[in-house]
């Protein structure tokens, strides 16, 4: 019973839908649109096995005049011939210069806001021409327009490019139709746009008698099909990760260049690591960042500091872990005696987060030679200090007034020890280092000199009120955990 009267319902509904599809293609919708517009839910982009089944258009003589000549009243031509053949010629033209080694893409199609009020216009007129189909339909067509034209154009791009369509692709091209005729159309419904409203809430404010009047079915046959704008083809970043060392007191961590312009350092960290990932990835464009900074003067020794690398559309994506260390290697040759890095490897976007978290809530450790113009016992000095963990107020510094915000921020000192060094002192002075290990973001130098009474309590006052000059400082661990280290012994696998 209930099969039977399942299978009457279909049969039914498939009969009169074959109604819906005459009247479309009569009004010079083409095939493709009319076949989006039969509102059943077994639809799928089968419409060859459709016209087949219901004897239909299998040459194009019965096609009526005017779709032949003119370009379709919905979707305005998107899927003729010429059409794609520019597509094609247009993405060949790209791909040919920009050479990706990705072997899959995505498309993403923008198109002409005329074709959703065509579509609408139509909706409405079905609605009233066969409401036992289309009255208690939420929206029509069932089909898409981009979708549609992704299935039934995309393989003369896949043969063109030698790559399949993957919706899960990095490399991303992005067609952009236009229609001579979308100002004309879009007239009517300005009126209606408030502000910034989008096309889709103006259609919301209208209901069908009022769009039927604006937009009355069949809407002006377009004189022109339409064309192709542009064609954008962009791969997704990729991110490198690794950790450095900085072993030059003359070496700043990104490139200074003053206001006027003029160049202060020759080099800087991130044009040493970023350039050659750049040139060997064939990437667009790189953008660097890290846990935390250094000033110019201060080393980053021990494990290092972790940083990572976006590269902006990279036309490389398939490297392997050889590449990679020969990448390594090669930093670290033009890096010289200034900078290392090791445990260079692609990361995922995601774990950008684990970088910047690092930042901010990791704790690191400094030592710090420092200066008193006084001959001091150095095991007085150690008397001297006060427990830990010790919380700082730090003003922010003068030095760094020009690109922070004013405010007071609590700093936790977790560990701080003196000891002597094995030079010896200049006369009337000692030298000495102090350790510590801090809360991220704790400024070291105006802990030591206390930056005009801005850093409470400093080294200087807590030492008696002496005043103490910073000779050197090194980062000696950055305590973040990431990225992963690298098992080098792999190399020697073949
Ligand atoms: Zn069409």
């Amino acid at each position: 019973m209930e099969d039977n009267s399942e299978q009457k319902s279909n049969t039914c509904k498939e009969n009169d839908f074959t109604g819906v599809y005459e009247d479309l293609r009569k009004h010079g919708v083409c095939k493709i649109c009319a076949y989006r517009f039969l509102c059943s839910s077994e639809l799928k982009l089968r419409l060859d096995e459709f016209l087949e089944n219901n004897g239909y258009e299998k040459d194009s003589t019965s096609v009526p005049k005017m779709s032949k000549e003119n370009s379709c009243i919905i979707c305005l031509g998107l899927f003729e011939n010429k059409v794609l053949e520019d597509v094609v010629k247009q993405i060949l033209k790209q791909t040919s210069r920009t050479n990706y080694d990705c072997d899959t893409y995505m498309l993403a199609l923008v198109l002409p806001a005329s074709c959703k009020l065509r579509e609408q216009s139509t909706f409405v007129y079905l609605k009233s021409k066969f409401p036992a189909l289309y009255k208690e339909c939420p929206y029509a067509p069932r089909l898409g327009l981009k979708e549609s034209w992704r299935f039934y154009c995309c393989s003369a791009i896949s043969k063109t490019i030698e790559k399949n369509l993957d919706v899960n692709s990095p490399l991303m091209i992005q067609i952009t139709f236009s229609y001579a005729g979308d100002c004309k159309d879009f007239r009517n419904i300005s009126k209606i746009v408030k502000g910034k409203m989008n096309l889709a809430a103006a259609l919301k404010l209208l209901d069908d008698s009022d769009f039927s009047r604006l937009y009355p079915f069949p809407m002006e046959v377009p004189d022109d099909c339409v064309h192709v704008a542009s064609v954008d083809i962009k791969r997704d970043s990729i991110f490198f990760a690794g950790r450095y060392n900085k072993f030059s007191r003359e070496l700043s961590q990104t490139p200074w260049i003053l206001s006027d312009g003029e160049r202060k350092m020759e080099l800087s960290v991130e044009e040493i690591i970023s350039e050659k990932l750049k040139t060997i990835m064939k990437a667009e464009d790189s953008r660097f960042s890290s846990s935390g900074r250094e000033d110019v003067d201060v080393r980053t020794l021990g494990t290092g500091r972790p940083f990572a690398v976006e590269l902006i559309n990279p036309r490389i994506s398939n490297v392997s872990f050889h590449d990679i260390r020969n990448v390594e290697n090669k930093i670290n040759e033009d890096g010289k005696n200034l900078i290392s890095i090791r445990h260079l490897q692609i990361v995922d976007r995601s774990e950008m987060i684990s970088l910047k978290q690092g930042e901010e809530h990791k704790t690191k450790d400094y030592c710090c030679v420092c200066i008193v113009k006084k001959v001091c016992d150095i095991d007085d000095l150690k008397k001297m200090l006060p427990s830990t963990p010790l919380t700082l107020l730090q003003k922010t510094p003068i030095r760094v007034l020009h690109r922070r915000t004013v405010a007071t921020r609590p700093k936790i000192i977790h560990e701080l020890t003196l000891e002597g060094v094995n030079v010896p002192s200049p006369q009337g002075s000692t030298v000495f280092k102090i350790n510590l290990k801090t809360e991220a973001g704790t400024y070291i130098k105006e802990f030591v000199h206390g930056d005009f009474g801005r850093t409470q309590p400093n080294l200087s006052a807590i030492l008696g009120d002496i005043p103490i000059d910073v000779l050197a400082l090194d980062v000696t661990n950055v305590e973040v955990d990431w990225p992963p280290k690298i098992n080098y012994l792999q190399e020697s696998l073949p």
